[in-house]
């Protein structure tokens, strides 16, 4: 399960810290090139030259077994995918064809759009995009040019060859979605993910998993995973991905590197952990899956760990076949101790919450999270990525063996950095007093905020005996959100987190209740179309608490919707009865889980959650669009360089982050082109 940049990401960037001040020539570039609706970011390897040369060789081992699967997702999201990348590749790449043409800048685009979703379909939409050059343009190219048209399509002319893909390209009837979800269409059949061959119906497809089900198996493996499914004479075959099977030769480079990793683990629960993934590479049985799952959840005292393989199943209509990714990552120890540390102290808040006793747990445990640092993205986490991580997704491996959930902390750093001097904080923030705040202590405080969200909130109080869980029904997840929201901005301005060393100042809290109540009067709107109501349930907890808060802090004009040369702006009077605000609001919520009070819940959601002023709206949503930023972002690799003596060992791994999204992708196609076009 991936906790996705969405929302999330969108939160970070709206929380981020303002700019206004030039850059460090020493500086670290978070923000790179845009083009159609994505940014390119860098995200910082931080620590890196603080790990031994063993771990530095076990990194960059892995990494390059993450950058080997590359081709195997390409061609998971469409069977053409490889052949089109290739064919544009070759016209991008020819110094001979005029690069400064309308045409040639459109193809760029258009293979900068495909590396990006590592296919044709939108990464996020799922529909086709359509480039901006025409058919005719580029037939005329790859006719003009023969060696564009690359020995491996043998057995096709040119003609052949453009008849081919040319509909697939420009003709947006032809595979029009990657995963289709409509109700009442065969999913598998008007879906252009290539897990199924020519002619499976949803309906076979069904009935082929259903008849292996073994409904009384309580530890069932994860039916289909791990193959393609066509037909043969008539007969449906699994055609299994694993070395000696389909993607055989990216699997094997796989392993090659997964070797040599091998070779240099931290300890023998980490080589058991390798070990496993290769056996399971070789044999293809899902079997030895579970097995390298419950060895990886095992595996929790090594500083490096990884993602490896056929993981999530979103890109298969059914659920079940899973798309290849990879992560190489280590601890971020500084941050790990940060979430240790207010775990540790998990009965000290719980015990004086402002919530009434006979809500609260008499014993509490803190959920240990670990903050990771990444130091390669691959497959389907590159370049658009998680920010979190939760695997496996078996469900009998979670309940028996747990699950290992990480927060990759210089990812959402570099969101919120690469945020820094987007404009956006100048143009919603009321003045430079409130940016002075954010811009200091916003980072620290928010991801304070997450962690006490995480690590307590959700695991906070309880319920009285009687109390069913499903309680508050539809209205119960924005309930829990604004639980655990709550009790993280309520401790944010608490004393013990400075006296716990976790805040550098008495006044850092501000920041984070500012960007909290602007997010939630105002600027979180940015995500809403006009006319329509808040829906999703963070969404909706946002505006449940900075408009509860509002209204009630009136009288004393804590908060301030403020008109400033016709453009509106939070101000926020006194932050330390905000701050009791939030206190009264956590124990209202409480009692209301806590008793399971229905009609009070659906009443404060109806009341502060759901509705949106649409005079306000319009004018957020007009100053948003003058910014002009990028809604979607991905990110490029940092490159890593072994050194070797004159024996050809590894004396160090160099890491370096100058390589632009093009080069990195042409590189990636030259050097880990692992598979044929057509598979
Ligand atoms: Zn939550």
């Amino acid at each position: 399960m991936k906790k996705s940049f969405g929302i999330i990401a969108m939160t970070m960037m709206m929380f981020a810290s303002c700019g206004g001040g030039e850059k460090a020539a020493t500086e670290f570039e978070y923000a790179n090139e845009k083009f159609a609706d994505l940014q390119m970011l860098r995200y910082e390897v931080k620590g890196w030259d603080g790990l031994s040369l063993e771990q530095k060789k076990l990194v960059y081992y892995l990494t390059e077994a993450a950058l080997s699967g590359r081709d195997i997702l390409f061609d998971q999201n469409g069977k053409y995918n490889l052949r089109i990348r290739n064919i544009l590749e070759s016209i991008y790449t020819n110094d001979a064809i005029d690069h400064n043409t309308s045409e040639m800048k459109a193809l760029e685009i258009y293979l900068k759009r495909v590396w990006f979703s590592n296919g044709i379909h939108h990464h996020y939409g799922e529909l086709k995009f359509l480039p901006d050059f025409s058919e005719q343009w580029f037939r005329q190219t790859v006719m003009a040019n023969p060696n564009h048209f690359p020995a491996s399509y043998e057995g096709q002319t040119v003609e052949q060859f453009l008849d081919e893909i040319c509909p697939v390209i420009f003709d947006p009837n032809v595979l029009p979605k990657k995963v289709n979800q409509a109700d009442g269409e065969d999913l598998i059949l008007t879906s252009a993910g290539n897990y199924y061959g020519d002619g499976v119906t949803q309906a076979e497809a069904e009935a082929f998993y259903e008849a292996q089900k073994d409904t009384l198996n309580p530890e069932p493996v994860m039916y289909g995973m791990n193959s393609r499914l066509v037909k043969e004479d008539g007969r449906l075959v699994e055609k299994v991905w694993k070395v000696d099977g389909l993607y055989g030769q990216a699997i094997e480079r796989i392993v090659f590197w997964l070797r040599k990793a091998a070779e240099v683990a931290e300890n023998d629960t980490q080589r058991a952990v390798i070990n496993k993934l290769i056996q399971f590479y070789t044999d293809g049985d899902l079997k030895t899956f579970d097995d390298y799952c419950i060895a990886w959840v095992k595996d929790l005292d090594s500083r490096i760990d990884f993602v490896n393989g056929f993981t999530e199943s979103y890109g298969d209509p059914l659920g079940m076949k899973a798309s290849w990714e990879s992560i190489v990552n280590f601890k971020d120890l500084e941050a790990t101790r940060r979430t240790e540390t207010i775990s540790a102290n998990a009965q000290w808040f719980e015990d004086h919450s402002p919530v009434d006793p006979r809500f609260k747990k008499e014993e509490c445990k803190g959920i240990s999270a670990k903050v990771i640092t990444a130091a390669i993205l691959a497959g389907d986490l590159y370049p658009s990525t998680a920010i979190g991580i939760n695997l496996p997704n078996s469900d009998w491996v979670r309940a028996a063996h747990g699950s290992k959930s990480v927060t990759i902390g210089n990812l959402t750093e570099a969101y919120a950095k690469a945020a820094h001097g987007n404009g956006f904080n100048e143009e919603f923030v009321y003045s430079d007093k409130e940016r002075a705040l954010i811009d200091k202590y916003d980072a620290i405080t928010d991801d304070l905020h997450t962690d006490l969200h995480e690590c307590l909130g959700h695991g906070s109080g309880k319920l009285l005996p009687g109390t069913s869980s499903e309680a508050l029904k539809a209205y119960g997840s924005t309930i829990e959100e604004a639980r655990a929201d709550l009790f993280g901005l309520y401790y944010v301005g608490d004393k013990k987190l400075l006296d716990l060393g976790l805040l550098p100042s008495k006044d850092a809290y501000k920041a984070q209740y500012y960007t909290y109540m602007m997010n939630g009067l105002m600027t979180q709107l940015v995500r809403i179309e006009p006319g329509n109501d808040i829906e999703e349930a963070h969404m909706r907890n946002r505006s449940l608490v900075a408009h509860w808060c509002f209204e009630k802090g009136q009288k004393d004009r804590v908060v301030e919707m403020v008109k400033q040369d016709g453009k509106t702006y939070v101000r926020i009077n006194d932050y330390r009865k905000l701050r009791n605000l939030f206190g009264e609001l956590l124990a209202e919520i409480q009692r209301i889980k806590s008793e399971g009070d229905f009609e009070a819940a659906r009443d404060l959601v109806e009341t502060y959650a759901v509705k949106v002023d649409p005079t306000l709206h319009a004018e957020v949503l007009a100053r948003y669009k003058a910014l002009n930023l990028a809604p979607y972002k991905g990110f490029i690799n940092p490159v890593y360089t072994p050194v070797t003596d004159k024996d050809g060992n590894i004396t160090n791994v160099t890491i370096d982050y100058t390589e632009t999204f093009a080069a990195q992708n042409l590189r990636y196609s030259r050097d880990y082109a692992t598979l044929p076009v057509v598979n």
